[in-house]
């Protein structure tokens, strides 16, 4: 840290991202990506945009915004873009939870408190139930801005629509925002709901269920006024939020919205068969939405079977949060990659006899 850094920083507790190894080939299970590629016609259409980098992106991703509208059902005036919806969220709580309450879950993606302390926002933190599912009656009538992962993150298990819906109605003066990130991958989607409630932000990514994660994409609907609250931000921060290539590719992506559905199904068959077998070798598994699992096993500690793991030159995710720790998560890779995991699995396990 250096003696410049305005004090207010001090003590901000950033982000930590999972591990991105540039050296080593690992099968890797621990961001959420999505093992398949983007389509042809999407990586085309990078191609073709990077001739012309010179240029500006369009500041109001206007053919982007619309190919998004179309897919989704909803108005052109209902959508934003953003550089990775991690964006949207840090524009949310700009905009709407600057020095105001937030209340989100306790176990759940590990960027909103990073934002709410940020932005100053007085957070209420509230526990999952024992069976890590998020208690929608904790947020009936709260009084506070929401936001909630649906499906969670790292536990993959979802609300209802109707859930979320009591949480709306109860709450008509604060805004909601429900993260959809995992959405595509068997939750109930909110989106149709934007017509309904003014106080409903609804969070979507091209980096799960469309291959994108490298390219930086997120999008959310919304009221009108809310998204233009969303731009009012984005052009006093960075106007040209969305690069050329990835609007293009983001384009494109709608237009092969087959492919990418396809492939969210391949991913749900896998993961419902990784659940299985890990509940065959003992492991407690949540009941995954997500493109990940979420797992563990009393015979073995997460930390060191998440080092077990990387040793046999596998990748997942391991949190140190207490109450989650026994836990590892693991992203939904192809067929072979999972069916490499359960091998792997059983060698580890049997080594102490688990097996
Ligand atoms: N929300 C949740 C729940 C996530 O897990 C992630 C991915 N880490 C994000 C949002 C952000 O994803 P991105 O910025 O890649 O769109």
């Amino acid at each position: 840290m250096s003696r410049f850094l305005c004090e207010k920083y001090i003590p901000l507790d950033a982000y930590t991202p999972g591990e991105q190894p540039q050296d080593k080939k690992y099968i890797k299970l621990n961001t959420n990506e999505s093992p398949y590629p983007p389509s042809a016609k999407t990586t085309e259409a990078a191609r073709l945009e990077a001739e012309k980098l010179n240029l500006y992106s369009d500041p109001t991703a206007k053919v982007l915004k619309m190919k998004i509208a179309e897919t989704y059902g909803v108005e052109y005036e209902n959508v934003f873009v953003s550089n990775g919806s991690d964006e949207i969220l840090e524009f949310f709580f700009m905009a709407f939870c600057s020095e105001r309450e937030v209340a989100y879950p306790e176990i759940s993606y590990g960027f909103y408190p990073v934002y709410a302390q940020l932005f100053n926002s007085v957070s209420t933190v509230i526990p999952l139930k024992n069976d890590f599912s998020v208690n929608y009656e904790d947020y009936k009538g709260i009084n506070k801005n929401i936001v909630i992962a649906n499906p969670n993150a790292p536990t993959g298990i979802a609300l209802s629509k109707k859930q979320i819906e009591e949480i709306l109605l109860s709450n008509p003066d604060n805004l909601v925002l429900i993260d959809e990130a995992y959405v595509d991958f068997g939750a109930e989607s909110c989106t149709e709901l934007i017509k309904k409630y003014k106080n409903l932000v609804v969070c979507m990514t091209f980096s799960k269920s469309r291959s994108l994660a490298g390219g930086r994409l997120g999008f959310c609907f919304a009221d009108k006024a809310v998204i233009e609250d969303l731009e009012k931000i984005k052009y006093s921060t960075n106007p040209y939020n969305v690069n050329r290539m990835t609007q293009a590719c983001g384009a494109a992506c709608m237009e092969d919205n087959g492919y990418y559905m396809d492939n969210a199904r391949k991913i749900i068959k896998t993961r419902e068969y990784l659940t299985e077998e890990y509940r065959k070798l003992g492991f407690y598994v949540t009941d995954s939405r997500a493109n990940f699992i979420f797992a563990k096993h009393s015979g073995i500690q997460g930390e060191e079977f998440y080092k077990e793991l990387k040793e046999n030159g596998i990748l997942v995710r391991h949190f140190t949060k207490e109450k989650i720790s026994d836990f590892v998560r693991i992203s939904i890779g192809t067929e072979e990659e999972i069916k490499t995991l359960v091998e792997k699995t059983k060698e580890i396990l049997s080594k102490r006899g688990l097996v």
